[in-house]
């Protein structure tokens, strides 16, 4: 077996400067924040790192996620509710949008006859809307 960056030589053996342990024919790694010796799939990837992997384990990057959360709620909370609002925002506006303009109009882009689908430049203004068909839509908006 040989990893990438020439950790490991095509011998199999392992460089002196490798953070790798070899034991039983296993690969292993010492995480650096609970100090346990544990195989190299309880490790997260990370290109920057000189042996390709995270310095802590998959369980200290999930304990280390969650003091990040109980340290900074408010923060956490504010990123969740402004995704959720968003998405509402959206509904909302495309459910007005409906309904103020029931009927379809075809494409405002020049040349463009397709059936047009109800685009809004910004949310706020739900009963502003600029009729793009399906393909101009998705070039377009982002948000859809
Ligand atoms: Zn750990
Ligand atoms: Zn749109
Ligand atoms: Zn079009």
């Amino acid at each position: 077996m040989v990893l990438k960056g020439g950790v490991l030589t095509k011998t199999g053996k392992v460089n002196r400067r490798s953070v790798f342990i070899h034991r039983d024919n296993q690969l292993l790694k010492r995480c650096t924040v609970c100090k346990q010796v544990r195989p190299l799939a309880e490790f997260n990837k990370n290109k920057s790192t000189p042996s390709g992997l995270e310095y802590f384990c998959k369980n200290c990057n999930v304990l280390r996620f969650r003091s990040y959360y109980k340290n900074n709620p408010d923060k956490c909370r504010a990123i969740a509710n402004k995704s959720m609002h968003k998405h509402k925002d959206r509904m909302q506006a495309r459910s007005i949008a409906n309904h103020y303009y029931p009927i379809a109009k075809t494409c405002s882009i020049i040349n463009c006859n397709d059936l047009g689908e109800r685009h809004h430049e910004d949310y706020a203004k739900p009963k502003t809307i600029v009729w793009l068909c399906r393909k101009h839509h998705a070039g377009l908006c982002k948000n859809t």
